[in-house]
């Protein structure tokens, strides 16, 4: 799908909270970029949809502030707020080493588009988006190696950087 949006500029990206308090870089390509409609990310983001942008998670250096724990205070998905100004900056999703950032916390996130789509069967009927990839909940496990290929296809035709860290989420990729 056609849209405005610019390339993004080079790595590493810049991000902050609402307050400026906290402080991040990323540093590597994202693994894939999402949006997400489930209740949870509803709630947590008291919008319509959450957007992430997945990265290994030593591929995101805090620079400044602190990260508390918040949401759902769970043990394997750490959903991760600036301790002063309680903006969600990102959730830790331990099991698989890896990290969601909050893709409109980036000082410029006129790059951003989601690749992927989840809980398309919870979406608001009105919010669309041109996501790629659509899933009424989230992607088969099975299906993840053959979904970030065609994320890195996608994404270096469209001029970002991607690829380049596969081993992240690949034990089992061929
Ligand atoms: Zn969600
Ligand atoms: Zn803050």
């Amino acid at each position: 799908m056609a849209d405005a949006s610019p390339p993004p500029a080079a790595l590493p990206w810049l991000g902050r909270c609402r307050c400026g308090d906290l402080r991040f870089r990323i540093v590597v390509p994202p693994i894939v970029t999402a949006v997400c409609h489930c209740i949870g990310c509803q709630r947590m983001s008291s919008s319509a949809f959450s957007l992430t942008i997945m990265v290994p998670t030593d591929g995101v250096e805090i620079g400044q502030g602190e990260l508390v724990q918040g949401g759902m205070r769970a043990d394997d998905l750490r959903h991760q707020f600036c301790d002063h100004c309680k903006t969600w900056v990102l959730t830790r999703v331990e099991a698989f080493g890896l990290t969601n950032v909050r893709a409109t916390l980036l000082d410029d996130a006129r790059w951003f588009v989601p690749y992927l789509e989840t809980f398309a069967s919870t979406r608001l009927p009105w919010a669309s988006t041109p996501a790629v990839e659509r899933c009424d909940e989230f992607p088969a496990p099975d299906s993840y190696p053959a979904m970030m290929a065609a994320y890195v296809t996608w994404a270096r035709a469209r001029g970002w950087p991607a690829g380049e860290p596969s081993s992240a989420l690949s034990p089992s990729e061929p």
